[in-house]
Formats: C-alpha cells, sequence, structure tokens
C-alpha cells in the first residue's frame, strides 16, 4: 500500500491544472484492487495508465524511480512500475551508453545528487545533468567514458563500405589513420620527433 505522499492531498490547492487529482487518487490509492492499472514500455519509459477514473490518467515512469508528472519520485505510478518489474513485467531498453533521456537517479561517477542543467542538454546526450558534488566535470567525465567505451567498440571512425559481393568499394577511415600529434608526419621538417 502506498503512502499517499501530501503534495496528492495538497494538489488541488497548489495546481488548478491538476483539480480532482487529489479525490482521484486517494480514491485510487485506498481501493487500487478494484482498479486495472495497465504498464506498458513506451520508449525508454514505463507508461502507466491508471483508468478514466483518475487524472491525470497516464503518467511516465523513468528508469531512474521518478515519474515525469510534477510529484517526481514521490508519484504511485512509481510503486506500480516497481511492482510490475518484481512480477516478471517486460523492462524498457537501456539508453545507449552517454545517452541519457532522463535524469540520472544519481551521478554515475560519486553516487551524489544531480540536477538538471539545460545549457548541456543535447539531442545526442538527452537531457544535461550536473552533479551536486562534482559539478559538470562529473558530467564531462561520465561522457569521456562513454566516448572511450564506443572507441574500444569499434576502431573504424568511418566504417568500410563493401557491395554485395563482399568487395572493398570504399576503404574507410581507421582510428590509426587520423594523424595525432604523436604521429604526425608534418610537424619537424628536420626529421626531430620529440614523440618517438
Ligand atoms: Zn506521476
Ligand atoms: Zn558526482
Amino acid at each position: 500500500m502506498s503512502v499517499i505522499p501530501q503534495a496528492v492531498v495538497n494538489a488541488e490547492d497548489s495546481d488548478p491544472a491538476f483539480a480532482g487529482l487529489s479525490i482521484t487518487l486517494l480514491e485510487w490509492v485506498t481501493t487500487r484492487s478494484d482498479i486495472a492499472t495497465t504498464i506498458t514500455v513506451e520508449g525508454y519509459f514505463y507508461n502507466v495508465d491508471f483508468g478514466e477514473r483518475v487524472r491525470p490518467r497516464i503518467h511516465k515512469v523513468g528508469k531512474n524511480g521518478k515519474c515525469t508528472c510534477y510529484l517526481g519520485k514521490l508519484c504511485p505510478a512509481v510503486d506500480e512500475v516497481k511492482g510490475y518489474l518484481e512480477t516478471g513485467g517486460a523492462r524498457a531498453p537501456e539508453p545507449p551508453s552517454g545517452y541519457y533521456p532522463m535524469l540520472p537517479a544519481c551521478c554515475p561517477i560519486c553516487g551524489a545528487g544531480v540536477q538538471t542543467d539545460t545549457s548541456l542538454s543535447s539531442p545526442k546526450r538527452g537531457v544535461g545533468w550536473q552533479c551536486t558534488k562534482g559539478g559538470s566535470l562529473h558530467y564531462w567525465q561520465r561522457m569521456t567514458q562513454a566516448l572511450q567505451a564506443a572507441q574500444a567498440q569499434s576502431p573504424w571512425v568511418i566504417a568500410p563500405v563493401l557491395d554485395q559481393a563482399g568487395r572493398v568499394i570504399y576503404a574507410g577511415v581507421h582510428r590509426d589513420d587520423i594523424t595525432t600529434d604523436a604521429n604526425n608526419p608534418y610537424a619537424f621538417k628536420d626529421g626531430y620527433n620529440p614523440y618517438r
């Protein structure tokens, strides 16, 4: 049985957009055995449908254990997802390393709390965040880890292209082909190279 968060009880006073929520969610919590909650996986989220009697009816819960509604981790939908997973419900897919469709539950570098930093958000990296202890440094450390892992998986900067018979049409660019400071043949005309 969920503990009814105070925020639910006060929702009607604080936000007219959620008028009726306190009654219907309260009803739902006390009579939950009568109401079937439907949970489906949608993208990286769990879609929780409380049925017609509850407003807002649809809630989206992330893998970070928070609902996208204003109740966040206090939303009863979070408990519903926990129960659903405990009884063998299908899990939402893991997002690609370094992509955050939602804030992480805590900093992946040091375990401290995180807060949204929209200046770090991007379509490729998702929701930007900062660590409450390490700031944006811990965000970029995580992104560097993700880049290194991706590079370790594929040595190709641009993958080679083969035709249907397996002949090479385009040789691709291997990461060893990329000029770095250490292998730059033009850096010192007299043959001196501090890296060798
Ligand atoms: Zn919610
Ligand atoms: Zn941190």
